[in-house]
């Protein structure tokens, strides 16, 4: 099912999301619905929070195929990259950020086990924007500036989260 994302100025957006405890039917309703929602909309990444639930698990797909996360914690990050980002929660509007190259991921599967992986460049940055949404922050707290159309990064690859 397809749910209805939240967009900037819903203050669910700007809570701070508890941990998934009960690893059961609800919770992998959640996650299927988050990633119909994300591939409807065409993003690459999407938080529970931006479907209004306050809990933290997030769905990130940059094209190599669909990553679920629950309760994810960044353990160690590296280096920096800058680049143009985007949020489905706010339409129509790109800004560029710095984020970590690379990040080092601890997290839960939908059944509650856990495990550790690497991301980098535009992987990383997924989840570094999409674990901020489980804080209540938005990347427009975080953009160095605005960017417009005619200031397209030279890839033009359209991201949204
Ligand atoms: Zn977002």
């Amino acid at each position: 099912m397809v749910r209805r994302i939240l967009k900037v100025g819903d203050e669910n957006l700007r809570k701070v999301c508890k941990p998934v405890v009960k690893f059961d039917l609800r919770l992998w309703l959640l996650l299927r619905d988050m990633a119909e929602t994300m591939r409807k909309a065409d993003g690459v990444g999407l938080a529970a929070p931006q479907v209004g639930i306050l809990r933290r698990a997030v769905v990130i797909d940059v094209g190599d195929g669909l990553v679920e996360l629950v309760n994810p914690e960044i353990l160690h990050e590296e280096g920096c990259q800058g680049g143009a980002e985007g949020c489905l929660s706010v339409p129509g509007r790109r800004g560029y950020v710095e984020r970590p190259q690379k990040v080092r991921v601890r997290a839960q599967n939908r059944r509650g086990e856990f495990f550790e992986f690497d991301a980098e460049e535009l992987f990383a940055r997924a989840v570094c924007h999409e674990l901020d949404h489980l804080d209540g922050i938005i990347y427009l707290d975080k953009m160095d500036h605005e960017i417009f159309e005619d200031e397209e990064e030279q890839d033009g690859k359209e991201e949204k989260r």
